[in-house]
């Protein structure tokens, strides 16, 4: 029962970080290390739409963060062109609705933090020519743009040229993703963002207090600009004690951002870390100097293939069908057909330059889809 709705239903994923794992490897082997290791666990895990953030290592200066962007961007390209018969690099909505119903799995090209443009927001439609339709402008530092959540205590808002780069990503079509980004600067973007946001990978702070969670006033404000948060599976985001890293937690988190923020408003962002660290974290080095145990999962869900333990434990706590295609895929593939890769002209309901909604104000319903209809047929 779970298993055939898993299968039917749209199953987005906002965060793996595979693209590490495969660029780390010489080019000749992207595509087939990528059909070997990566394509069998997204099949096996029902996957269909895959967001790939390129991270660049906080050692690189912006010069090399940049050569290292091009280098994964390229590399998502490279493994989509060589597997042509299974995935495709999607630009806009209707791009992931056609492979969607070629029985494709939908890449999506994002950028976890901006290194390599450093300050540069005149590179930003590079960029996006080059295929990046999602991005978050911090990791846990400070950068050219804004601090990231490990910086909560500045109360910093972005900076001139953040804001210059949210403007830029609205103006293009570049969902902007508030993962990582500081509380005050969270607030900042909410503030003046003319186009719904994403949290690609972020659970609920009232339920684990972790500066790389949202509280229940930001889950809100996401939610009225008509976005959507991504709920992170990384153990130690969902729980302060070993005993809590269980599949009913991260439901819990699930069910109280739904219940917050509403059952439109939620989508899932694993952040399947653990087989990216193991394979390329040297042995004599620590896997995480976050102050994080990075390494623990809930049991089954260590990678791509437990996803379906997600609908059944959604099934066993008595979410509806309907709301559990939501969760799995629905609200972010109405963001997606919306926003994705739709220049502020051609977007329905986007308020003229420099005119913000209103805070809280109703957002307009957008995209042609409605809810439950968008099912493919795989
Ligand atoms: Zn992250």
């Amino acid at each position: 029962m779970y298993a055939d709705l898993h299968r039917d239903a749209i199953v987005a994923d906002t965060h793996n970080d595979l693209l590490m794992t495969v660029s780390a490897r010489p080019p000749e082997t992207w595509a087939s290390f990528f059909r070997e290791q990566w394509l069998p666990q997204l099949r096996e895990g029902g996957v269909d739409v895959q967001v790939l953030p390129a991270f660049i290592d906080v050692h690189f200066r912006p010069e090399g963060a940049l050569r290292q962007t091009l280098r994964m961007i390229e590399c998502a390209h490279v493994l989509a062109e060589g597997n042509g018969d299974e995935v495709r690099v999607c630009l806009d909505g209707s791009e992931i609705d056609q492979a969607l119903a070629e029985g494709k799995i939908a890449l999506v090209i994002a950028l976890e933090s901006m290194p390599g443009l450093d300050a540069s927001v005149e590179l930003l439609p590079t960029l996006h020519r080059l295929g990046v339709r999602v991005a978050s402008i911090a990791h846990w530092g400070r950068t050219p743009l804004a601090d990231g959540s490990g910086e909560d205590d500045t109360e910093s808002r972005l900076t001139s040229h953040g804001v210059a780069v949210l403007r830029e990503m609205e103006r293009l079509g570049m969902v902007f993703d508030v993962s990582h980004l500081g509380a005050s600067g969270v607030a900042h973007v909410l503030e003046i963002a003319t186009r719904p946001v994403i949290a690609t990978h972020s659970s609920a702070r009232v339920l684990r207090d972790h500066h790389r969670n949202l509280t229940d006033e930001q889950l809100r404000a996401v939610a009225a600009g008509g976005g959507v948060v991504c709920v992170n599976f990384l153990a130690a985001f969902l729980s302060d004690r070993p005993e809590g890293y269980t599949i009913e937690r991260l439901a819990d988190h699930i069910l109280h951002i739904a219940d917050v923020a509403g059952v439109d408003h939620v989508g899932l962002g694993p952040d399947f870390i653990r087989e990216v660290l193991l394979d390329l974290t040297p042995p004599c080095e620590s896997y995480s100097t976050t102050g994080l145990d990075t390494m623990a999962t809930i049991p089954g869900l260590d990678g791509p293939r437990g996803m379906p333990l997600v609908t059944r434990e959604l099934l066993r706590r008595g979410v509806v069908e309907q709301d559990i295609r939501k969760i799995l895929g629905g609200n972010v593939m109405r963001l997606f057909r919306a926003e994705l890769g739709r220049p502020a002209e051609h977007a329905p309901g986007v308020p003229a330059a420099g005119e913000a909604r209103a805070p809280g104000a109703a957002v307009p319903q957008r995209g042609p889809v409605a809810a439950g209809a968008s099912e493919h047929s795989r």
